[in-house]
């Protein structure tokens, strides 16, 4: 008999088993729909031998020692400090822009009278969301700012969203920042990289505990049932354990509401016969292309003797809920909020069911505040709390 169930296996799925098996002590069951686990973070080596995120690049980031050190348990790391640039037109410029990119665009007299005032307005080293900078009355600040808004966001976002900047919910633009530094990084976390063997080997280590058993290729929705009198029910088995539930709310809810809002992408992956495509982890089409941008995973991986290399294109179109197709993005918004408000009233009434995730709970979580998040909610159910 089983204590709790979890449905997925991504991070959430998995971070929670772990810890509700090893320090509660729990008989957990995974039920994972895809034929492996990892979720979006599933990694593997291609035909050539290379190691690819098959969702698409996902790179560690964190200032969380927690979680952090409790991942360390499972993997060493492949550390480097996350750089990317942005095609714009002939020249390449680091992302977020920042003090060495305003040296970039400007000449030397201007960029330095700019640098100052930037410093001035908001302080060496701050970080400053392209929609803020934007309503400095200051014209030479912005300059800078139409400068960015035109090259680095407006033509991404309108691919990535289907929206303008102006659209979209600020905090979404907000995760890349005007950077009064001369930062390159793409983060500025202390901890950054990618799990030395692959995210799917440190998530399979996880995973790996007597108290953990996992079923691959079992969709979590066919084998429960949610009565109208809130119960859920497992193989047609009143089931009062906890049930921790991270896949798409309008879907296990049968769409009843209409369907929530995701952005998805369609992932094209090049082999390519050369030893070094772009000469970057990740490069940004911020004004040219159909795809947002291009990763080249041996940047990625450290893979440096790898024969050959892959890249990935990134293109993105509106889930529509067709099969096969996958929802990466909530488009979080106070229309989509709401109606996802009613898809979780109408679940409160199953009190041992815990929504937890990307998905689950329609946010924009990084792998880091994920981990901290099923940390947390097993946590207190390790503590009992419901
Ligand atoms: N963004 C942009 N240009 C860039 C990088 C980011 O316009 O060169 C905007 C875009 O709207 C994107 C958001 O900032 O969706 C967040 O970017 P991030 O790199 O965090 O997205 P993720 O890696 O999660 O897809």
């Amino acid at each position: 008999m089983k204590d709790v169930i979890i449905i997925g296996s991504g991070i959430a799925g998995t971070v929670a088993a772990r810890k509700l098996a090893e320090e509660g002590h729990k008989k957990v069951l995974v039920l994972e729909r895809r034929a492996h686990i990892g979720g979006n973070c599933y990694d593997k080596k291609d035909e050539h031998g290379i190691l690819i995120h098959v969702y698409g690049p996902h790179i560690f980031h964190t200032n969380d020692e927690g979680v952090y050190q409790y991942f360390s348990r499972f993997t060493d790391w492949y550390a480097f400090p996350h750089q990317v640039v942005a095609q714009v037109n002939d020249k390449q410029i680091p992302i977020p822009f920042n003090l060495n990119t305003l040296h970039m665009v400007y000449p030397k007299p201007k960029a330095d009278e700019m640098e100052r005032k930037l410093i001035d307005a908001y302080g060496e080293g701050s970080r400053v969301p392209i929609m803020k900078l934007r309503e400095n009355p200051d014209s030479q600040i912005q300059e800078i700012a139409e400068y960015v808004y035109q090259n680095v966001f407006l033509r991404y976002t309108m691919k990535q969203w289907g929206q303008t900047p102006e659209q979209i919910s600020p905090e979404v633009t907000g995760r890349v920042p005007v950077l009064i530094s001369y930062d390159n990084r793409y983060f500025q976390d202390v901890h950054q990289g990618v799990p030395k063997n692959g995210f799917t080997e440190m998530l399979e280590k996880m995973l790996d505990h007597e108290n953990i058993e996992v079923r691959v290729g079992v969709d979590g929705k066919d084998a429960l049932t949610f009565t109208e009198d809130g119960k859920i029910l497992f193989e047609g088995e009143e089931f009062t354990g906890d049930v921790i539930f991270t896949g798409a709310l309008d879907e296990l809810l049968n769409w009843k509401y209409g369907q929530l809002p995701y952005r998805s992408l369609d992932f094209r992956f090049e082999y390519h016969p050369v030893n070094d495509y772009q000469g970057h982890a990740v490069v940004n089409y911020t004004v040219s292309e159909d795809f947002t941008r291009i990763t080249e995973f041996k940047h990625l991986t450290g893979q440096n003797d790898a024969i050959g290399t892959t890249i990935v294109k990134e293109y993105p179109f509106a889930y529509e809920g067709k099969e096969g197709q996958i929802p990466y993005y909530a488009i979080m918004n106070e229309t989509n909020n709401a109606l996802y408000e009613k898809y979780a009233a109408d679940v409160r009434k199953y009190t041992n069911l815990h929504l937890l995730g990307r998905l689950a709970e329609y946010k924009y979580y990084n792998v880091d505040v994920m981990a901290r998040k099923a940390m947390d909610l097993a946590e207190k159910l390790v503590g009992g709390e419901r």
